[in-house]
């Protein structure tokens, strides 16, 4: 900060007599010009955006000023930095080393603020994990949910049965206490084993401890497909849980996964706005790839026959004896998942061939050659299991945000966004820039309740995105999930350059963003 050089400044003002349209000095540290902005909320305009310190000073046709630094973004898109509620960064954002801590991936597309503990992970003891920022620098911000998982482990370990009431309050009390170290909500992954083993009241009374001091219940439903009780049935169930705990609903990476659920969107978006006309607060995020990340054996094999591990896998893929029920079962999770052309393998020997092809060109049936490949290493695949007119159909809905569900071994944590705006706005034109602007930004911060962040706006925190709206794209693939995005040419976090010229400057200058609790609901 410059305080004493604004202050000569102002005396200078003040000598001369300038007439000045705001109070704040006319020097900026930092001044935008001329870049076509897009304030989150706003329709767009040609103008400048100046900052002083970590704060936004100006936005608008012209700033008057002068400045430290001025950035020529003629021709750019200049937007706030994009918020991601939906993330599994969290080992990174608090890794002892400084270099994993800035996050390249998430920078170089303009991300500025990442939510972790989603799917009902991470740390129970959210206070911790916000606190590490302090001694542990960090490339963006970050805000963290309190896990179903976590919290169940902690308290019921493995088990598959209801905790006892003892144990029940004991999970109370870790979310209250994580509420209260400024947790965001109560994140579940209720699809995953033990969040699975849980019944519906038993997460209603753990989310009521989030509601109660203004938290989100965000989740990763039962069933995203037909495995257990169906897409509309657990999106059904999330409301209810909303409803009875009474507080805000955002579901997960919103998908119709599976041939058994494709065309479902509209049905799903019908009983969800439903919901919202009830006065129920109902929103989704969503990843803009058509194919999940997991591995064949994964994808095909049965549960049944992948207990006790890979030795015991290949025990049984042996057995003669277990040989029909095996392939009757891998011949119907093929099927589910859309056949053997939607499955991609993505390294080792036959990278970059789905399966069709890899058993065609071996004269084999499909289950055949996923056992063949099964048996000599069970590789990472992409698949494709949701189709266009879904993803698109949800994405058009003005609930819901990008998110990314970044993880590694899967291109959405380095491209999410930047594929959002190459495949769907430009290419596609599902959605327009600014409906993808502001629902990467502004409202994702609404909904979350995120002070001063997701616009651009004099006053709010200079988290801000400049980029080429020509080269803005992803790059990675599924083969290559780690190359950074494209086209971003400048990034603000609390003021401070994290990318400059298109290149990571090495500071880190994310924040913690903790929710504070209403007042009197915590000690
Ligand atoms: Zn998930």
């Amino acid at each position: 900060m410059n305080a004493p050089r604004h202050a000569l400044l102002l005396g200078l003002f003040a000598l001369v007599g300038c007439a000045t349209s705001d109070t704040s000095p006319e020097t900026a540290d930092l001044l935008i010009r001329g870049g076509t902005i897009y304030t989150g909320s706003d329709a767009p305009f040609v103008g400048d955006v100046t900052v002083t310190g970590d704060r936004i000073r100006s936005v608008g046709p012209h700033a008057a000023v002068s400045a430290e630094r001025v950035i020529d973004a003629a021709g750019m898109i200049v937007a706030p930095g994009f918020i991601d509620p939906h993330t599994h960064m969290g080992g990174d954002i608090v890794s002892a080393d400084a270099a994993v801590r800035l996050v390249p991936n998430f920078l170089m597309q303009g991300v500025t603020t990442a939510f972790i503990g989603n799917d009902g992970a991470g740390d129970p003891d959210v206070g911790r994990v916000l606190g590490s920022a302090a001694t542990r620098p960090v490339g963006i911000n970050y805000a963290a949910y309190v896990g179903f998982g976590a919290v169940r482990e902690k308290v019921v370990g493995q088990a598959d049965r209801a905790p006892d009431p003892a144990e029940l309050a004991g999970m109370r009390t870790l979310v209250a206490d994580a509420m209260c170290g400024g947790a965001l909500g109560l994140s579940t992954g209720l699809f995953y084993a033990p969040q699975s083993f849980a019944r519906t009241d038993e997460v209603v009374s753990l989310a009521r401890e989030a509601g109660l001091r203004g938290g989100v219940y965000d989740s990763h439903i039962r069933d995203e497909s037909s495995y257990t009780i169906g897409l509309a049935a657990a999106v059904e169930e999330a409301i209810e849980i909303g409803r009875q705990a009474a507080l805000p609903v955002n579901i997960s990476h919103i998908k119709a996964l599976g041939v058994d659920v494709h065309g479902q969107a509209p049905a799903i978006i019908a009983r969800i706005e439903a919901a919202q006309r009830a006065g129920q607060k109902v929103t989704a995020d969503q990843y803009p790839w058509s194919a999940s990340g997991t591995s064949l054996a994964a994808a095909l094999i049965p549960l049944w026959a992948q207990d006790g591990g890979r030795l015991a896998l290949l025990a049984r893929l042996g057995d003669p004896a277990l040989a029909p029920r095996l392939r009757a079962d891998i011949f119907e999770n093929l099927r589910k998942r859309g056949g053997a052309a939607s499955l991609l393998i993505t390294e080792g020997e036959h990278k970059g061939r789905t399966l069709a092809q890899v058993a065609a060109s071996g004269a084999e049936d499909p289950v055949t050659a996923a056992i063949a490949v099964i048996r000599i290493h069970d590789p990472a695949i992409a698949s494709f299991n949701q189709v266009e007119a879904d993803i698109a159909a949800f994405m058009r809905r003005p609930w819901v945000m990008t998110g990314s569900d970044a993880s590694t071994g899967h291109p959405r944590a380095f491209g999410s966004f930047a594929r959002k705006y190459a495949k769907y706005v430009r290419a596609d034109r599902v959605l327009t820039l600014r409906q993808f602007i502001d629902r990467s930004s502004a409202l994702t911060a609404d909904t979350f309740r995120l002070a001063d962040r997701g616009r651009l706006r004099p006053g709010a925190f200079a988290d801000i995105v400049i980029f080429d709206p020509k080269l803005y794209a992803a790059r990675a693939t599924y083969e290559q999930p780690t190359l950074l995005a494209s086209g971003v040419r400048t990034v603000l976090v609390n003021g401070v350059p994290a990318v400059d010229n298109g290149a990571l400057t090495g500071k880190a200058a994310g924040r913690a963003l903790p929710r504070t609790p209403p007042p009197g609901t915590c000690p």
